[in-house]
């Protein structure tokens, strides 16, 4: 019962409802106490601006309600808003995630922006969360001394019976559990991908040390949520080896974040490796084509529920052009496949309180602090410092998902005397040099920064005007919904999670999010671009108004993770 020490904690309120109401007093406190902070910086950012003190019913407020904490009245004033923050409690559940990536230990795109920010989400929907992953070298050391020794043990994987080290660290941060398997063999190069031949068997024995290290911490989840490929054999492995075990009973899900990576390769390595039985690699689970394995197809098939990150995209691949080959698969499984969108994680991306940013705003002061932000960019990045220009960014993976063809044949046409681009990512070489090539033949105007860096994106979510995301197709997408959410207004294609959560702005009731095209085309993206530069520069009005409202919309994790929870307790009936 050692993991149930750990959980002890949280899982205590499960027990007696005494309890339960502990919890329930305790919350409103704490939602008090977020709350007065988030007035009390509503409260001085008005304070600064004199212009702003019109808006300012909050201000009136602040003596007293900044004496309030110490008085004993208070509780009354707090109860009232609980329920607007905290659903009505759905009963408890215990989720353990098992997947490659998650910040801010190791994160590589979306993936791991969803790792960290939906176990966090789903605390408050009532779950008791566990997060299992490998414990790569890259970590930073900051967190690798934190973690604590929860055990090891040694396990069988390979056909032939070659067992291997499994160790276990932990680390529990923000209501959330962190197990990392800990395997020098596998995790001691890498950040965390390298090529197929490594990392086919380290995700197989990451897929396998995971369920077997939850049964030596005697640690039985409600549900196991697998992600990506990597964790694809985590279902085939519980309904087979695992079957007659202590984890054998969970119910499983996964979640396609890209349907492009499925950790292919060929029968003879993925079963020498795995030690599956020959059943499994039948055409319904994971053979693909005549002499290989599919790991994300091998979990879809043994997954009690399939999710992906937006619901077009659910619909989306299970077509030939955005399926990847398993798009009859899927189509075959579409029973038990949802969408749900993704959201952003408000503690790290908050205009208000950013520490990455030279200059915070909110939506009552973006207007202005998004100019100071603009010029501070400019500056940075060696570009002509002008408020006027229209700053256009772009940061992402440079791979050919993210509609970089389209962007690299029209920079000629979106360079004019008013435009700059700053470009954020890595990437392929053909696109980390034909923009440096832009950077170069648009000195002043172009920034090309070929690195992966946290901080430089935020300054770019805050200081652009617009951020492109033109993907061939994109899952579900971050940086647009990070982008509204800093004020920054997206020009999308109309495809996957960018269709879901960017409305086209509708020049006649001026009513939308951002600017959209359809068709993968250079042209339409030309216009799209053109047409949100047309608004900037000849209504400024209604381009203010845009950003606002952009600012103000809900991309958090709360309504997602309540679709998760509803998931979740659909799947485990009691
Ligand atoms: P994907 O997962 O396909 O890469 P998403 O839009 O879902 O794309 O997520 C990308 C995430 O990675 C965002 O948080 C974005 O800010 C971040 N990101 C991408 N490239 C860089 C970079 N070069 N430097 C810093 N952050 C980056």
């Amino acid at each position: 019962m050692k993991a149930s020490e750990t959980a002890a904690e949280k899982t205590a309120a499960k027990k007696a409802p005494a309890n339960k109401a502990e919890t329930k007093a305790a919350e409103p406190k704490k939602t008090a106490a977020k709350k007065t902070a988030e007035k009390k910086t509503a409260e001085k950012k008005p304070a600064e601006k004199k212009p702003a003190a019109k808006k300012a019913p909050a201000k009136k407020a602040a003596p007293v309600i900044e004496e309030t904490p110490a008085a004993p009245t208070a509780p009354v004033v707090e109860e009232a808003p609980a329920p607007e923050y905290h659903e009505p409690e759905t009963p408890r559940r215990s989720i353990c995630f098992i997947g490659s990536e998650c910040y801010p230990f190791v994160k590589t795109g979306g993936l791991g922006d969803v790792m960290y920010a939906l176990p966090k989400a789903l605390v408050k929907q009532n779950c008791d969360v566990k997060v299992i992953l490998p414990r790569y070298k890259s970590i930073p050391w900051e967190y690798q001394e934190k973690m604590i020794y929860r055990g090891a043990f040694h396990m069988d994987l390979c056909a032939d019976g070659r067992s291997f080290y499994v160790g276990i660290m932990e680390y529990v941060w923000d209501g959330v559990v962190y197990d990392f398997i800990d395997n020098d063999e596998f995790f001691s190069y890498g950040n965390p991908y390298t090529n197929l031949i490594d990392d086919i068997p380290r995700y197989i024995y990451f897929g396998k040390a995971a369920l077997a290290a939850l049964n030596y911490m005697d640690w039985i989840p409600d549900v196991i949520h697998c992600h990506d490929w990597q964790a694809g054999l985590v279902p085939v492995f519980l309904r087979t080896q695992f079957a007659n075990t202590a984890i054998g009973h969970a119910a499983v899900m996964l979640t396609i974040h890209n349907l492009r990576f499925q950790g292919i390769y060929n029968i003879p390595t993925i079963k020498y490796w795995s030690g599956l039985p020959d059943y499994v690699f039948n055409k319904d689970a994971l053979k693909q084509g005549y002499e290989d394995a599919n790991m994300l197809k091998g979990g879809l098939t043994y997954c009690n529920m399939i999710t992906t990150v937006s619901g077009t995209y659910a619909g989306e691949i299970q077509t030939s052009f955005y399926g990847e080959k398993l798009d009859d698969h899927l189509r075959y499984h579409s029973g038990k496949l949802r969408g749900i969108v993704n959201g952003i994680d408000y503690d790290i991306w908050n205009t208000a309180t950013d520490s990455r940013l030279g200059v915070n705003y909110d939506i009552t002061n973006v207007l202005e602090k998004k100019k100071e932000a603009k010029r501070m960019l400019q500056e940075e990045l060696g570009l002509e410092q002008d408020d006027h220009k229209f700053v256009i960014g772009l940061i992402s993976r440079l791979t050919n998902q993210k509609g970089l063809d389209l962007v690299n044949a029209i920079i000629p046409q979106i360079m004019d005397e008013h435009t700059q681009i700053v470009i954020l990512g890595t990437g392929d070489a053909e696109y980390e040099d034909s923009f440096r090539y832009y950077e170069n033949a648009y000195k002043g105007n172009v920034c090309s920064n070929i690195m992966y860096d946290e901080t430089r994106s935020h300054k770019i979510y805050a200081g652009a005007d617009a951020l492109l995301v033109p993907s061939l197709f994109e899952p579900c997408g971050l940086t647009q919904l990070i982008a509204m959410h800093y004020g920054t207004i997206p020009i999308v294609r109309e495809t996957g999670g960018l269709k879901d959560t960017v409305e086209p702005y509708n020049v006649y009731t001026n009513w939308g999010n951002g600017f959209t095209f359809d068709n993968y085309d250079a042209g339409l993206l030309l216009d799209a671009i053109n047409r949100a530069k047309t608004l900037y520069f000849t209504n400024r009005w209604c381009w203010d108004e845009m950003v606002q409202r952009d600012m103000d919309k809900d991309v958090s994790w709360d309504s997602s993770a309540r679709q998760y929870k509803q998931l979740y307790l659909e799947m485990t009936p009691r």
